[in-house]
């Protein structure tokens, strides 16, 4: 059987896959080596240290890219999250995250044993993260426990807010807390160097944000902590416990690397991926949509407020799901369907030409129903 992907063609704004989508050199290297264990040909007994390919100095490139001690291949940013959080966890153990956390976060957490105590964030319209909120939240966690560990998302997946990790570590430090900053919107698309933030642990996501088919991701850490994370199997010498042995077995680390040159470059066009995210959201405001989210804009995720497509929808016959069709029609893709209170989509690496035919289609829709 095969099935076809009916939006090849089409301008892609949702956030979740304007970061993934492959490279040519990917793309090929996802057929040459999808037979299952092809990666394993020459395997002596760890992923990372594999020779050909060379993923032995893959790997090595990646801890470099990120200024990082180690770094492993992981099947995504949640389970890195669950690989720090398993590692850490202890009876009453408890995370501290911020409150535009990721829902693998909080899962990721559940699954360690460990409960969660949020740092809230400033509400509408900005649901900036409150830095300073980290020191009562862990007061607090001490209370009804031991935090083992705060979680920063940077930026989030909801309104793209790129906190400020340096208050959050220091306060974190002064606290003793280890902090893990969850990148899975970041490393791939702008410059992440985790010894000038100071973190101790970093995820990143390769299907997300780093041109590679899924599942993929990268996670970092501090020499000292990956003594703990990194702990060896009592019975079998050479694996690593919670990496189960070996973690991404197949061609998605495949990809990953394929992309990984490209990946390099592109990260130096952030400032202008950041322009052309204020530029469209400028214009996309003056068709009456509001922008939720900090402002000044960091991220090419944007959450519009869209009251007007939501009145619209309470009128068509269609209710939700007309500005997915209408859109598609505009051959336009990304926007959750029955999608209509608000909004969000992505601009990296979509050219202003497309972004202009959005914001153009934007227009002749609420131009049509007249309002
Ligand atoms: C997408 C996303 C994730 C999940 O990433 P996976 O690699 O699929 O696990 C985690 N956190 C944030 C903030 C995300 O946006």
């Amino acid at each position: 059987m095969f099935v076809e992907r009916k939006i090849k063609d089409f301008i892609n704004i949702d956030p979740l896959q304007t970061g993934g989508r492959l490279t040519e050199d990917a793309r090929r290297m996802l057929v040459e080596w999808g037979d299952g264990y092809s990666v394993c040909d020459f395997c002596q007994g760890n992923l990372h240290e594999i020779k050909k390919p060379p993923i032995a100095s893959f790997v090595e490139d990646l801890s470099e890219f990120l200024n990082c001690d180690v770094v492993r291949v992981t099947s995504g940013a949640r389970e890195g999250k669950f690989i720090v959080m398993h590692s850490l966890a202890r009876k009453d153990g408890v995370v501290v995250v911020d409150s535009n956390a990721h829902y693998t976060t909080y899962i990721s957490a559940e699954r360690a044993g460990l409960r969660v105590v949020e740092v809230q964030n400033s509400g509408y319209p900005e649901y900036r993260v409150v830095e300073e909120g980290y020191e009562n939240a862990i007061d607090e966690g001490e209370r009804i426990g031991e935090v083992v560990l705060a979680v920063l998302t940077y930026p989030d997946g909801n309104y793209g807010n790129l906190p400020d990790v340096k208050s959050v570590v220091e306060i974190c430090k002064d606290r003793g807390v280890p902090v893990l900053l969850n990148c899975a919107y970041s490393i791939g698309r702008m410059k992440i160097d985790f010894e000038k933030l100071g973190v101790d642990f970093v995820v990143g996501s390769g299907h997300k944000s780093m041109a590679s088919a899924g599942p993929v991701g990268i996670l970092g850490m501090s020499e000292e902590f990956s003594r703990l994370v990194l702990r060896r199997s009592d019975r079998f010498k050479d694996k690593e416990v919670e990496l189960l042995g070996c973690s991404v077995r197949g061609v998605p680390i495949m990809t990953l690397m394929a992309s990984f040159d490209h990946v390099r470059e592109r990260v130096k066009m952030w400032s202008r991926e950041v322009e052309k995210a204020r530029w469209f959201l400028k214009e996309f405001e003056s068709l009456g949509f509001e922008l939720l989210g900090e402002r000044p804009h960091k991220h090419d995720l944007l959450h519009f407020k869209t009251d007007k497509l939501y009145e619209i929808s309470r009128k068509v016959r269609r209710g939700g799901y007309f500005l997915y069709n209408e859109l598609k029609k505009r051959r336009i893709h990304g926007i959750k369907p029955g999608r209509t209170k608000s909004i969000k989509l992505s601009t990296y690496l979509v050219s202003k030409e497309d972004l202009r035919i959005v914001i153009e289609a934007f227009e002749d829709i609420l131009k049509k129903f007249d309002l």
